[in-house]
């Protein structure tokens, strides 16, 4: 489905973001994968979705939230594949804190990783996807992208933004072939979640299972995480011929989260 097509996926080495650059590979197409690690471990996720697939897949260690070293990154993917085609932007961090105790650079950063890297990759790749006329841009925002929870200002804000972001830039490629759309998952199990779980048992003196669907499930409805693989499912429907009309959306999926 994707075959000649190329991909940058930020945050890509855990989680969400690998989720997805699994499921572009096995579509076929090349895929820059970016994020932190250790350097072994980054290499074998490498090295192994390489060898199931059969397609390109490269590691681009940028900070996101170095407009520098995200304008290398997507040059390193323009060199290395010919085109950027499909740019996802997830990478992403949490910090949760009272606003007025929010710590100044922690807010800062979560701007920087979340709302300005966006930015940033989105300024560096659109360009390519002119000149070629096609393009799809998706935005790993979240739930938290359309409702609020207390003591997550930063992340909420920063995914307000990101989303805000999003139809500014459909709007400005609308006429052309490239589709700018949000993704907004509700809570997904990955490594980001596991240390609020973590955080949550000591703050309620709680054991696992009860944090789960006590305090982290409970503006969930389902009451189930939504799988990753099922992010990455809905990222692969949008890079395809049949989501060419949708853009500048924001699409829950959320287990009925944003219902309430
Ligand atoms: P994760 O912690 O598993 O992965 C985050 C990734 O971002 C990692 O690869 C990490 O190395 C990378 N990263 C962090 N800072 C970076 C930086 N400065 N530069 C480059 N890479 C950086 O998290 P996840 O749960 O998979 O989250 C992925 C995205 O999905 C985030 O934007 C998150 O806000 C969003 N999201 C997650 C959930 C959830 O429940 N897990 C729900 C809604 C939205």
């Amino acid at each position: 489905m994707l075959k000649n097509k190329s991909a940058v996926v930020t945050g890509s080495t855990s989680g969400i973001g690998l989720g997805m650059a699994q499921a572009l590979a096995r579509a076929g197409a090349n895929v820059m994968l970016n994020g932190f690690g250790l350097t072994a471990t980054i290499e074998k996720i490498r090295r192994e979705l390489a060898k199931e697939t059969g397609a390109r897949v490269l590691h681009h260690g940028a900070d996101v939230s170095q407009p520098g070293e995200v304008a290398a990154m997507i040059a390193a993917a323009e060199q290395a594949f010919g085109a950027v085609d499909i740019l996802i932007n997830n990478a992403g961090i949490q910090f949760v804190a009272p606003v007025e105790e929010f710590p100044l650079e922690r807010w800062a950063a979560i701007q920087d990783v979340i709302l300005n890297a966006s930015f940033y990759t989105i300024r560096a790749a659109l360009p390519g996807m002119k000149r070629r006329n096609w393009g799809r841009i998706i935005n790993v925002a979240s739930a938290h992208g359309l409702v609020a929870s207390p003591f997550k200002s930063a992340y909420v804000a920063a995914k307000h933004g990101q989303i805000g972001l999003t139809k500014s830039v459909a709007l400005e490629v609308a006429e052309t072939g490239i589709t700018c759309n949000a993704i907004c998952p509700g809570y997904v199990l990955t490594p980001l979640v596991e240390g609020q779980i973590e955080s949550q048992a000591k703050t309620h003196n709680l054991p696992r299972d009860r944090v789960i669907r006590e305090v982290i499930l409970a503006a969930q409805p389902s009451k189930r995480f939504v799988a990753t693989a099922d992010v990455a499912a809905l990222a692969l429907f949008l890079c395809g011929d049949a989501a060419k009309s949708i853009t500048g959306a924001a699409i829950p999926i959320d287990g009925g989260w944003t219902a309430r």
